[in-house]
């Protein structure tokens, strides 16, 4: 239960006000401040050096431009902009163009009228130019409404877009049946927010045991799945059902987050898989950091040794 209860620290930490204040004077500030681990910087410039970077040891890339929760139509509206200009950037970069987002950051919890204009703004800009784009999945009580707007969008034929399923919530499986159907791709992954027994297994165990047969479902019902894992024992799994069911390796990939697991990445690229990293970027980088060290809390320890060598 240790997970459990430091996911549940973390996310209460990650609203503190002061903390956030202190993080941001600290975390980015050079090369090797203690966010940059996570992060790729706080500027699309930055973020493109990091793709490059990534593309150059043959791995994929998404880009996340940071945000989240946002609480009036004004800052939905310039979170808009943000990926309006951060998909003109990637264009004439010339780095893959594929992009995530969050629905709350489009103003989700101020009015999905709203939300939806500004997802199919970002739609109507990157679809032309051959970008796909992954909506995140937050916390369940998004869900319902977060897989509503994605089957409506399909249904309209935006077509150059993915979801993401957590194999954490009871629902999931049935989503993915749903999912499957309407032939979109699903990004798997086990789930990042602080969920309720109602709604989620609360044991990692069955959390591993849900992924594991999601997996096993997307990869021989799905349509280029993505396995978002940096657990071993996950990618094994995949790995066998893979081949023991003649799944060959360009029918779906495997994606990380920005600096977890770096060995792992290169391992999977080098035995032949297709692997695609998670860039986030942007101000807005404080809740998203705390997740990851919710979620492994040995990288506390990394962050205070940073902190200690930077103001040495
Ligand atoms: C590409 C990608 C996109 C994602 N998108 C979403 C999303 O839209 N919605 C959502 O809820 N969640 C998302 N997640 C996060 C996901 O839900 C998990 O919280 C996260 O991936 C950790 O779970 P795990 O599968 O790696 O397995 P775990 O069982 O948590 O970890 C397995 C092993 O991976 C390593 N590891 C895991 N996390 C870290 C870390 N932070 N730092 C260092 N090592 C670590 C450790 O070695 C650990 O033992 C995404 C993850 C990835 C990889």
């Amino acid at each position: 239960m240790l997970g459990r209860a430091s996911k549940t620290f973390f996310h209460l930490v990650a609203q503190s006000g002061t903390l956030r204040k202190l993080a941001s004077r600290y975390g980015m500030r050079k090369p090797s401040s203690f966010a940059r681990r996570f992060i790729a910087g706080e500027t699309i410039a930055e973020a493109i050096e990091a793709a490059r970077a990534v593309e150059a040891r043959d791995m994929l890339i998404t880009l996340d431009l940071l945000g989240e929760s946002v609480t009036n139509l004004n800052e939905a509206d310039a979170a808009t902009r943000g990926y309006l200009a951060v998909i003109d950037a990637i264009v004439r970069s010339g780095i893959e163009r594929n992009v995530s987002v969050k629905l709350t950051q489009l103003g989700l919890d101020v009015d999905k009228a709203s939300t939806i204009d500004n997802i199919r703004k970002i739609l109507e800009r990157a679809g032309p130019v051959g970008f796909f784009v992954r909506i995140d999945m937050e916390h369940s009580s998004y869900t319902d409404v977060t897989l509503e707007i994605f089957e409506t969008l399909w249904r309209h034929g935006y077509r150059q877009i993915g979801i993401v399923l957590q194999s954490a919530l009871y629902r999931s499986e049935e989503d993915l049946r749903r999912i499957n159907e309407l032939g979109a791709r699903v990004r798997l992954v086990k789930g990042a927010y602080q969920e309720s027994k109602t709604v989620a297994h609360q044991k990692k165990a069955d959390v591993d045991a849900a992924y594991s047969r999601m997996l096993k479902t997307l990869l021989t019902d799905g349509h280029y799945p993505a396995i978002a894992t940096h657990d071993p024992v996950m990618i094994d799994i995949a790995r066998s059902w893979a081949r023991e069911h003649h799944v060959a390796a360009d029918r779906f990939e495997f994606q990380m987050l920005y600096g977890v697991r770096r060995d792992l990445q290169a391992m999977l690229v080098a035995a032949g898989y297709r692997v695609r990293v998670y860039i986030p970027f942007g101000e807005q980088w404080f809740p998203y950091f705390m997740r990851r060290l919710g979620e492994r809390p040995a990288n506390v320890m990394f962050v205070i040794r940073s902190i200690l060598g930077e103001r040495r």
